[in-house]
């Protein structure tokens, strides 16, 4: 209460000048406002008091985002700075730092405050070293100097054995992360008045960087069928998709990947990366298993290279044999138990 006498009674001195603007980052988990946000909010409040020389400005970035700007304006916040962004997941801190780092400079904050979580711990030394300024992580109590407001923070130092007093000179803004469960709980009872500056459609290039990354990413993490070195395929012989746990045995009794024709992949029961042919994939694996396939051109452009052909077909005239080095004429459904069988029997 004090410290919020002071620097007020400091603050009307200097109420000609511009504001003082402290920012507060609004950490959440897409729109669930975390705790540690309530308080940073409430140390902003407690450094400005009721004066109006200041000005309380909060960041919510990231996915989720608008949704909060009323509750965060409760909490006494006159001024938002809204990145609604839905591509943008809180995790992917890299990319939330540049964004933020971007509107801190626009805007020029004096201080900036955020939880000192694991997030917080993680993201505004990234932001601190993209703006150049100072950070002072992990502070349990937060003052104003009443002349040049430069912030005087408190936290342990020495393994906890002493509390150090830390001035961050000559650089803005003034960054310090807040221990958590130390500072006031922002209380929410004022009405959501302030204003929203929103910058959410400002970063497309960043977007398009993100969404094209993450894809590329999840085309490398794809299963990529033309590289394995072993394929089981499987054909309309095996009648329904119930079967196909007989061809999942065989494949993993030798290690070998699944392939199909096109007619299994447009039933659905198997995803399309798995289709081999002419609209399908190339592959060229050692060893290749075709059951119930009648070897269609279109069917065997897609395998005619494999190394070894072995073909299971009941119809000894099926076209799959012209292309197989071993061929067995027999159902399917009691060739590839026995097959098992021999190769788990050694
Ligand atoms: P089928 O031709 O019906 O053969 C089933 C085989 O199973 C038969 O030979 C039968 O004797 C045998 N069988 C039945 N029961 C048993 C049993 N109990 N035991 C053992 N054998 C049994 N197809 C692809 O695979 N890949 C492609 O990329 C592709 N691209 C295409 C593109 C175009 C433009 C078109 C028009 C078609 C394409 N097709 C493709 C489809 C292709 O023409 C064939 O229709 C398809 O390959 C046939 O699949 P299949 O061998 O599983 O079925």
């Amino acid at each position: 209460k004090e410290t919020a006498a002071n620097n007020s009674a400091a603050a009307d001195k200097i109420s000609e000048h511009r504001p003082t603007v402290i920012c507060v980052y609004i950490e959440h988990t897409g729109g669930v406002m975390n705790e540690s946000s309530y308080e940073a909010i409430g140390a902003a409040r407690s450094l400005t008091g009721e004066s109006d020389s200041f000005k309380i400005a909060a960041i919510i970035a990231g996915n989720g985002s608008r949704q909060l700007a009323g509750e965060v304006m409760r909490c006494g916040v006159d001024e938002i700075w809204l990145l609604d962004l839905d591509w943008l997941p809180f995790y992917a801190e890299d990319v939330l730092t540049r964004i933020i780092a971007d509107v801190l400079a626009r805007r020029q904050p004096d201080i900036f405050l955020g939880g000192a979580t694991e997030h917080g711990r993680s993201l505004f030394p990234r932001i601190a070293a993209k703006l150049g300024t100072g950070l002072c992580a992990d502070c349990t109590d937060l003052s104003l100097e009443p002349v040049t407001r430069r912030l005087i923070i408190t936290r342990p130092a020495l393994g906890g054995g002493v509390l150090a007093r830390i001035v961050i000179p000559h650089h803005s803004p003034q960054m310090a992360t807040l221990k958590e469960r130390v500072f006031p709980r922002a209380d929410r009872s004022g009405h959501p008045a302030g204003m929203i500056l929103d910058f959410s459609d400002e970063y497309p290039v960043m977007q398009s960087v993100y969404t094209l990354g993450k894809r590329i990413l999840q085309e490398g993490k794809r299963f990529k069928l033309g590289q394995a070195d072993s394929i089981v395929a499987v054909g309309r012989g095996i009648g329904t998709a119930a079967n196909l746990p007989l061809i999942h045995k065989l494949a993993g009794t030798i290690g070998a990947e699944i392939g199909a024709t096109r007619p299994l992949i447009d039933e659905g029961w198997l995803e399309a990366s798995r289709q081999i042919g002419q609209t399908g994939v190339i592959v060229k694996p050692s060893l290749y298993i075709a059951c119930g396939i009648s070897g269609a051109l279109q069917h065997t452009v897609g395998m005619d290279k494999s190394e070894m052909i072995i073909a299971i077909n009941s119809d000894a005239g099926a076209p799959i044999f012209q292309y197989a080095d071993y061929g067995i004429v027999g159902d399917l459904f009691r060739v590839i138990p026995e097959f098992i069988h021999c190769i788990e029997s050694g």
